[in-house]
């Protein structure tokens, strides 16, 4: 796919390297590509494909302006050697589970093995290195780019790691003090690297958010960075650079099955995601178009159910009451890459998707035309999970089993074992978004175990309990040493941003 376009407009042409850099549309849509499933991945050989070589092929058909050399540097510096698993995202099968009692084995994709142990390593390891090619070849392009996320908790740190010590690149976290959990707090504050700054915020998340947002609208801000050669960008989920490393992985699942004989040569899968911002499960239905036999993508929420009413009828409303729940990067009330699902379930009918979203932004609700509900139905569907049903999976995971999973993954393990297969379904995926050593107090909560105060004992006591282990990049931060500890006030985050440019 060589030409974007926003999905509220055909207005104006973009290159897969310039949606990139850019991150979002002028007009406030987001980057799409009519050439998607133009060309295919092949199937033929897929048993035989390890990550590596399906990631050059996939990110080869979606990013035609990336020469083949260019992919596959990007390939080799984002995956080899970073996670720990040859797979890089194993696939797992759910043995006993109540899942699989109608004659679809269902197994779980785990997609936390990389440096910080969320699903978002799969992207963030990949853009900084796609954002690196970009710079050469756009006219007018600053120098450097200085990278600016509020975070809730996981993405800050997956985005640290991916950007630290990234050429041409400086990256800034701002986090709400008090409001991250101390394992997600050290991740940042331990964060090595010498074109890296992390921030702590007086505020809660909406607050660093809303500020980060004004940070980008600030146009003496820019003009001042622009004359030492800097350029803000965002590293948000909405970026075309975060959305196509994902579709990799449902074809390496795909592959897996394979190999394990769960599955024959063009079999229909079903695939459970837990959901926020519809990145995830986007890239699911970006595998679909390129040719892979996807029987059903599932969407699975916590408490925050928006997606949930939306797919059953048709009706988006985010005038709703926000719940934090144990799932916090499911706690989504305006779930950003669903624009891109409307634009393509409508056949690319721009004028629609600008019209929906304007009345998201004015009203806060939309509803679908008729017929376009039902044509997102026979490929969607969707369930959620409560916070008591969180606690329950995670402990009928374990019991039924013996899988460990995080509160994230648990609203999929729900959700998949209230519903009966999808049509057609010959295998049945759980995507699995986070270790659940990540969360730690939480499951052990929920398999009935005593934890004391500190979550790094509170891993102990999982440990000893179930025989796993913590990965190591998590177990060690409560020896490494805090490199930053800097707290602000939302208004001068955006003086903390230009002192961080500076040092680039
Ligand atoms: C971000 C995240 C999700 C949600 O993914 P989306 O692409 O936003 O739908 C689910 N689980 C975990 C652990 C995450 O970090």
């Amino acid at each position: 796919m060589g030409i974007y376009h926003s999905t509220r407009s055909r207005s104006l042409a973009y290159t897969a390297k310039e949606a990139i850099r850019r991150g979002i549309a002028p007009d406030g849509g987001l980057f799409v590509s009519d050439e998607l499933g133009d060309v295919q991945v092949p199937l033929d050989g897929l048993a035989d494909k390890g990550y590596l070589e399906l990631a050059r092929e996939v990110l080869g058909a979606l990013l035609t302006d990336y020469s083949a050399d260019e992919i596959a540097a990007c390939v080799t510096e984002a995956y080899e050697g970073t996670f720990a698993s040859d797979e890089v995202t194993p696939v797992v099968a759910l043995d006993g589970s109540g899942i699989s009692s109608d004659g679809a084995p269902a197994s779980v994709l785990e997609l936390w093995h990389g440096p910080t142990s969320a699903f978002k390593d799969v992207a963030l390891q990949m853009l900084p290195r796609l954002m690196a090619r970009t710079s050469a070849d756009d006219e007018g392009a600053a120098e450097k780019i200085m990278i600016v996320t509020a975070t809730s908790g996981d993405t800050g740190k997956a985005a640290l790691a991916g950007f630290a010590d990234a050429p041409g690149c400086g990256i800034t976290v701002f986090y709400p003090e008090g409001k991250v959990s101390r394992v997600q707090e050290l991740q940042m504050s331990t964060q090595e690297g010498g074109n890296v700054s992390v921030c702590a915020v007086r505020g809660n998340f909406d607050d660093a958010q809303s500020a980060v947002k004004r940070i980008f609208g600030d146009a003496a801000l820019a003009g001042r960075l622009a004359a030492e050669g800097v350029q803000l960008s965002s590293a948000n989920s909405i970026n075309v650079g975060r959305l196509v490393p994902q579709v990799v992985y449902y074809f390496a699942a795909y592959a897996q099955l394979l190999r394990a004989g769960s599955i024959a040569a063009g079999d229909a899968v079903e695939f459970c995601v837990p959901t926020g911002n519809f990145g995830d499960i986007l890239a699911g239905y970006y595998a679909k178009r390129l040719g892979l036999p996807v029987a059903k993508l599932i969407v699975a929420s916590d408490a925050n159910n928006v997606l949930y009413d939306f797919l059953t009828t048709g009706t988006y409303d985010r005038e709703r009451p926000f719940f934090t729940t144990t799932s916090p990067s499911m706690d989504i009330l305006v779930s950003s890459n669903l624009e891109r699902m409307l634009y393509y379930l409508s056949d690319g009918d721009c004028e629609l998707v600008a019209d929906l979203m304007g009345k998201l932004a004015s009203e806060g609700s939309y509803t679908l035309p008729a017929g376009l509900l039902a044509r997102i139905q026979e490929l969607f569907g969707c369930g959620w999970a409560s916070e008591d049903e969180v606690a329950a999976a995670i402990k009928d995971c374990w019991d039924a089993c013996g899988y460990l999973i995080d509160p994230h993954t648990a609203c999929g393990y729900h959700v998949m074992r209230e519903a009966p297969a999808a049509e057609g379904a010959r295998a049945r995926v759980l995507l699995s978004t986070a270790s659940p050593y990540k969360f730690p107090r939480v499951v052990a909560e929920s398999l009935g175990l005593t934890c004391p105060d500190d979550d790094f004992a509170c891993m102990d006591v999982l440990e000893r309990a179930t025989g796993t282990c913590a990965p190591a990049q998590l177990a060690e931060l409560q020896e490494k040493p805090v490199l930053h500890d800097a707290v602000v006030g939302v208004d001068d985050m955006g003086a903390f941003v230009e002192a961080a440019a500076a040092k680039l």
